[in-house]
């Protein structure tokens, strides 16, 4: 039977920050707790306590891959989607230079996330090169415009995501996956997708593509890279041969096997949660509305465009540091538009790049709903949000 305790609302907080993760479900933490405690070896051990650990991690690979529809060979652990990003990048671009003795080209669009983007420029610095394809008002790179820059720059190497973790942007995926010459690699941060959309079967072409467990109850600490066996990846890392070399290092069985678990809870689950999570969010903005409070949507308005759990709102003229703070003292956990570095906000880049001015991205909110949100949650999170947007705005912070 599934844990449905509702990660959205504790001691009258309203949790509406849950693309930045979600609390580890009690399944996939007992889960954890039964491996780490059955098959505490180390599973390169040759022993009968490192086969059991080795056991545990290679029943938790074939889960995840069946879960992938790919083969378990494929499945490679990571601490999160972070490091998987950052494998898999500077591990494709060096072994095609390699193969064809010349820099990369590298394309992607401007929506992806900063472990996306770092590891390119990266290599851009390296010598590589990088083209990034400008994005519509949600969040959206448009699939021709993405095609005719792979074409025009002789692209080796994509980078297009599943979804967006800002906008909620579900990005073309189907329509660039469909007519991506054979062999180019693409490069999938997929993090954003599972367990709140419908399976995309582009996501098969995907030469890597990458999963972050804390996103879908999992405990923070692990991900995935599925890195299908004809994608050459020089190793980021040496000094072990786990996983093939492509990740080493000991690997945890109790971590994999949560992973695993939850994983599978977020799959067969999703129908359901979609729908209650996209109930949430509708009353929310119906709240603001009723309560004449304006605002710009950066979302895509489209049902099926976006992640269901996700708004992204710009409150124009109200401050959006002091929104930020207002909104925490009124128990709305949410996160800005801006990412702090050294305590200075700096407006979100993606909301930038979505043509939104430094003082709109700034005064910008993202909400995103978590695991099973009850009725009347999102509309009671809404009036709140309401009252406290316009107290703000009276105070004159704007
Ligand atoms: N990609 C996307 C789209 C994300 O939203 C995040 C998490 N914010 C990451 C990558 C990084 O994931 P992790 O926290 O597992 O390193």
């Amino acid at each position: 039977m599934p844990n449905r305790r509702c990660g959205s609302e504790k001691l009258d907080r309203f949790a509406l920050d849950a693309n930045a993760g979600e609390p580890a479900r009690e399944e996939a933490l007992e889960a954890f707790v039964r491996v780490a405690r059955e098959a505490p070896g180390n599973p390169s051990s040759l022993h009968r306590n490192g086969r059991r650990a080795q056991g545990a991690l290679e029943d938790a690979r074939e889960r995840v891959g069946a879960a992938l529809g790919a083969p378990a060979r494929e499945i490679v652990f990571t601490s999160g989607a972070t490091e998987a990003n950052n494998i898999a990048l500077f591990g494709a671009a060096p072994a095609r230079s390699r193969l064809t003795g010349a820099a990369v080209p590298l394309v992607a669009s401007l929506a992806e996330h900063a472990s996306v983007v770092g590891p390119l420029r990266r290599l851009q610095q390296d010598g590589h090169s990088l083209a990034l394809a400008p994005l519509d008002a949600h969040a959206r790179p448009a699939a021709p415009a993405l095609l005719a820059l792979v074409a025009e720059r002789r692209a080796q190497l994509v980078a297009l995501q599943w979804a967006n973790n800002e906008t909620g942007a579900v990005q073309p995926v189907e329509e660039f996956a469909a007519a991506l010459p054979d062999d180019v690699h693409w490069h999938c941060d997929a993090v954003q997708g599972f367990g709140k959309l419908p399976p995309a079967t582009a996501l098969a072409r995907a030469d890597t593509l990458v999963l972050s467990g804390h996103k879908f109850g999992a405990p923070k600490g692990v991900g995935v890279l599925r890195r299908r066996e004809d994608a050459p990846l020089d190793p980021l890392m040496a000094g072990g041969g786990h996983q093939g070399g492509v990740r080493p290092g000991t690997e945890s069985p109790a971590l994999a096997t949560a992973f695993a678990v939850a994983l599978e809870l977020a799959l067969a689950e999703q129908p359901e949660w979609s729908e209650q999570a996209a109930r949430a969010a509708a009353e929310l903005l119906a709240a603001l509305v009723a309560a004449g409070v304006s605002f710009q949507a950066n979302h895509p308005a489209e049902p099926g465009g976006r992640l269901p759990n996700t708004l992204n709102l710009t409150f124009a003229g109200v401050d959006g540091r002091a929104l930020l703070v207002a909104c925490d003292a009124e128990g709305l956990s949410v996160a800005s538009g801006s990412a702090c570095s050294s305590g200075a906000p700096e407006p979100s880049p993606i909301l930038r790049a979505l043509g939104l001015t430094k003082e709109l991205a700034k005064s910008s909110l993202r909400l995103s709903f978590g695991r099973y949100p009850p009725p009347g949650l999102g509309a009671r999170a809404g009036e709140r949000l309401a009252a406290t947007v316009l107290r703000v705005y009276q105070a004159g912070f704007h």
